[in-house]
């Protein structure tokens, strides 16, 4: 696939442009333009109820604006249908639910409903993309079993290989390691970095996990109170100054001897978890 073939020189694919978008005409993201960087990785940041769900999925098509519009391959989007986006953008909402009884293979396969008509049915290159999207997320071995029978993890890989299985260049996630253990959380991030970094796919996440995000975001957004506040890579905007305004976190925000990423280790204000520590880290 020949990715990035309708970029207009010199711009990204999909941005917003002014967006006012909510609910019950309560708008929840203010005035936002919001440009996803084509090739990378860009992790959504920001305190519970700040905006980023229904950014991204203003930004999906999912929901439309009350002012402000969505540019992909500078069209409107909401003025596009379904299927012509659905060949372009692949997005995984937050907590996403299968129809009882389905199989891995099933639910990948839906993810070439795009590239399907009335007088083109299912072909050997919808085979090959469903494989290809199976053994990627690594879930080609349980290909026959039941979605429901499977673990958090698995099944968080089989709507991933559903939204590869699309082969669409740019994917929006919402959320999609909440409830995984740190090991599978890990797998799944590297996953979308070699998406990103070895196809030239363009992803933008939303994620809750502050030192997952500045370990593998190429750029890192923070929303607070439904606007963009900090945006840049995670050497600039990953700071202890923006944690306390943003999240209202006092934290450190340190070095990993060994890798060199950033991470944040909060601040503990309780006496007991400070003589703990005291207690720990004094001399034998
Ligand atoms: P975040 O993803 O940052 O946690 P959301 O975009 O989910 O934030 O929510 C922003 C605000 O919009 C919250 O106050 C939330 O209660 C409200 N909200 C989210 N979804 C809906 C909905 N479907 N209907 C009404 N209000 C909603």
């Amino acid at each position: 696939m020949t990715l990035h073939a309708h970029a207009p020189a010199g711009a990204e694919r999909l941005r917003g442009e002014c967006l006012t978008a909510g609910y019950d005409e309560r708008p929840v993201v203010h005035e936002v333009d919001f440009r996803v960087p084509d090739g990378q990785v860009t992790m959504l940041l920001g305190p519970n109820g700040s905006g980023k769900s229904t950014l991204l999925k203003t930004l999906a098509r999912t929901l439309a604006p009350a002012q402000g519009r969505v540019l992909l391959d500078g069209t409107a989007i909401h003025r596009s249908s379904t299927r012509e986006i659905a060949r372009k953008l692949g997005v995984l909402p937050q907590g996403p639910s299968a129809p009882e009884g389905v199989t891995v293979r099933e639910l990948v396969a839906l993810g070439r409903f795009p590239h399907q008509h009335l007088w083109r049915q299912w072909t050997r290159e919808d085979e090959r993309a469903v494989n290809d999207a199976m053994a990627t997320a690594n879930v080609a071995a349980f290909a026959d079993r039941p979605i429901d029978d499977l673990s958090g993890g698995q099944r968080q890989r089989c709507w991933i290989a559903m939204i590869l299985a699309q082969e669409t260049d740019l994917i929006l996630l919402d959320e999609p390691t909440t409830f995984l253990d740190l090991k599978v959380q890990v797998d799944l991030l590297e996953l979308l970095v070699r998406l990103a970094h070895d196809n030239g796919r363009t992803l933008l996440v939303v994620l809750h996990d502050l030192n997952l995000a500045a370990a593998y975001a190429d750029v890192l957004v923070m929303m607070r109170n439904g606007r963009i506040v900090h945006s840049g890579t995670p050497e600039t905007v990953f700071t202890a100054g923006n944690l306390r305004t943003v999240f209202d976190l006092e934290a450190n925000v340190i070095r990993d001897p060994h890798s060199g990423r950033l991470l944040c280790v909060p601040a503990l204000s309780s006496p007991a978890a400070s003589r703990r520590i005291e207690t720990a880290c004094a001399p034998a």
